[in-house]
C-alpha cells in the first residue's frame, strides 16, 4: 500500500543557472514520515514536486519501490498532494470536494461511504454539506486533506499545509496529521521551513540549505548531533549560542578554548572528543552552546565536566514557564550565512551572477568580514584577521550568550553573574562549519560538506 521512495543524486536546474536542487540522495522507507526542512528558497518544494512528477528531473534518479520512475506520469504514481493554498472548488460542498477525485479513480463506486469514513477520521462529519465560503481556515484545510485521503494514496506529499493557519490551529492540526498518517501507514513527505513543526512531526528530518542536503536523521540526532553549524543554528529555540573561538594546547599545560575575553579550561585527562581538538590548535573555530548547556551558578557549585566563566546581564526575556537571560561574555558571536535565506528573486540574481567574477568575490568577502560571518566553505578565512583577539574588530551586538533559567529568577541589567558551562554539551565546528566535537560519525547517503 505505501511506497518506498529513493532519491539518488537528484538535481534540478532552472534555466541555465538556477541550481535549485543539487545532488540530493535520500532513501525513504514505506510508511515513513520524512520532513524536508530548510529556509525558504532552499529547494524543498522542488524536491517534492520532482517526487510528484510535477517537475522534470534534470539529473539523478527517482526510484519508487525500487523502480526507475523519473518519467512516470504523475497520475500513475499513486500520490496525493496537499498544498499551502488549499484550493477547494467553491461551488461544491465539502462532500463534493472530498469525493471529487473518486469520480475519476473509482467511477463505478458509490463514493458516499468513503467520503463519510474520511470525514469521520478528520472530525468534519458535521460540515459535509457546507460550501468552502462557509468554513473556517482549519475546516477548509481538513477538507483539502480529506480530498487527499479519500483517494487512499500510497504516498502523501504535503507542502507547508499548515502555514496559512493561526498558531493554535496549526498545533492542533499538526498532531492530527501525525496521528492520521501513522494510522493510515502511508509514506509521507512533508515540506516546512518551521523547525519545531519538523521536529514534532518527522520520523526523520532532512535539512537542506541552498539546494544541498545537510543532514538526514531522527529529530533527536539533528538537535543533539548536528552535522554542521548551519543545522545546529537552524534547529532549536532559542537559537544555539555560536561564539568564535581558538584552541590553545601548550605542551605540558592544560588545553583551553579561548573565547576572546574568557577561556574554557578543558579538564584532564582530556576526553577523546577534546583530544581531537589538539590538531585544530590556532585555527579559527566556532563553539556552540545551547541555552541549556550553561547555568547561572558560582564556581563552588561546579559539577564534574563544568567550567566557570562569567557574564554581564544585558536583559531578561520572560517566557512564562522559563526566562531567557541575555548576557555579554565579551565573546564574538559567529553568524551563519543563509539561515534567513534571501528572497527568491534576489537568490536567482545571485545565482545567475558569474560565480568566479573578481567583483563578486570581493563583494562577498567584504560582506563576510563586515558581518563577522563564518566563512563559507569555498572561502577559507584569511589568516586570523578579524578573529576574536583582533582589537579593531567591531562588536555588533552586546549580548553574545542566551541562558535558560527558571521563570522566578530576577536579575538586574548590568549585574555580573557567574556561569557554569557543561562541557558534555559543548559543540565545536571547524572553519568550514563542520562539527568536530563531538567527533562526527559518518552518515551514509549524503555529503557532510556544507559547501
Ligand atoms: P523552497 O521550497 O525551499 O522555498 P523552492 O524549491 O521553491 O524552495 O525553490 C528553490 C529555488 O529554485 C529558489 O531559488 C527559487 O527561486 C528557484 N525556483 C523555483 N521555481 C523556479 C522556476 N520555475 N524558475 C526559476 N527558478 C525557480
Amino acid at each position: 500500500m505505501s511506497r518506498a521512495i529513493s532519491l539518488h543524486q537528484l538535481s534540478k536546474t532552472y534555466g541555465r543557472s538556477v541550481q535549485a536542487v543539487d545532488r540530493v540522495s535520500i532513501d525513504i522507507d514505506p510508511g515513513e514520515f520524512l520532513v524536508l526542512l530548510g529556509p525558504s528558497g532552499c529547494g524543498k518544494s522542488t524536491v517534492l514536486r520532482m517526487i510528484a512528477g510535477l517537475e522534470d528531473i534534470t539529473s539523478g534518479e527517482l526510484l519508487l519501490d525500487g523502480e526507475y520512475s523519473n518519467h512516470l506520469p504523475p497520475g500513475q504514481r499513486g500520490m496525493a498532494m496537499v498544498f499551502q493554498n488549499f484550493a477547494l472548488y467553491p461551488n461544491m460542498t465539502s462532500r463534493g470536494n472530498i469525493g471529487f477525485p473518486l469520480r475519476f479513480e473509482a467511477p463505478d463506486e458509490d463514493s458516499g461511504p468513503r467520503v463519510e469514513a474520511t470525514a469521520r477520521m478528520l472530525g468534519i462529519g458535521d460540515i459535509l454539506d457546507r460550501y468552502p465560503a462557509q468554513l473556517s481556515g482549519g475546516e477548509r484545510q481538513r477538507v483539502a486533506m480529506g480530498r487527499a485521503i479519500s483517494r487512499r494514496p500510497s504516498v502523501f506529499l504535503m507542502d507547508e499545509p499548515l502555514s496559512n493557519l493561526d498558531a493554535k490551529l496549526r498545533n492542533h492540526l499538526r498532531s492530527e496529521i501525525a496521528h492520521l498518517t501513522r494510522e493510515l501507514g502511508v509514506t509521507t513527505v512533508y515540506v516546512t521551513h518551521d523547525q519545531s513543526e519538523a521536529m514534532s512531526l518527522g520520523d526523520r528530518v532532512a535539512i537542506m540549505r541552498g539546494g544541498v542536503l545537510q543532514q538526514v536523521s531522527r529529530p533527536r540526532e539533528a538537535y543533539g548531533l548536528p552535522a554542521n553549524v548551519f543545522v545546529a543554528a537552524f534547529i532549536g529555540t532559542p537559537r544555539i549560542n555560536l561564539l568564535q573561538a581558538v584552541v590553545h594546547a601548550p605542551l605540558g599545560g592544560p588545553m583551553v578554548i579561548d573565547l576572546g575575553r574568557q577561556r574554557l579550561r578543558l579538564p584532564q585527562p582530556l576526553s577523546t572528543d577534546h583530544q581531537l581538538l589538539r590538531i585544530q590548535q590556532g585555527r579559527q573555530l566556532v563553539v556552540g552552546l545551547r541555552s541549556e548547556a550553561v547555568r547561572i551558578a558560582p564556581p563552588s557549585q561546579a559539577g564534574p565536566g563544568e567550567v566557570a566563566i562569567s557574564g554581564l546581564v544585558e536583559h531578561m526575556e520572560y517566557q512564562g514557564h522559563e526566562a531567557l537571560v541575555h548576557l555579554n561574555t565579551g565573546s564574538v558571536p559567529a553568524v551563519v550565512p543563509d539561515l534567513e535565506s534571501p528572497r527568491p528573486a534576489e537568490q536567482r540574481r545571485r545565482r545567475s551572477a558569474p560565480s568566479g567574477g573578481l567583483l563578486t568575490r570581493l563583494k562577498e568577502r567584504t560582506v563576510t568580514q563586515l558581518a563577522h560571518t563564518l566563512p563559507r566553505a569555498e572561502e577559507p578565512p584569511t589568516a586570523h584577521a578579524g578573529g576574536p583577539h583582533d582589537p579593531d574588530r567591531p562588536r555588533l551586538s552586546a549580548s553574545d550568550l542566551v541562558v535558560r533559567t527558571g521563570p522566578d529568577l530576577r536579575l538586574r541589567t548590568g549585574a555580573q553573574v557567574p556561569l557554569l558551562v557543561d562541557l558534555a554539551h559543548l559543540y565545536v565546528f571547524d572553519h568550514h562549519g563542520r562539527r568536530i566535537c563531538p567527533a562526527p560519525t559518518e552518515q551514509p547517503g549524503f555529503d557532510m560538506d556544507p559547501a
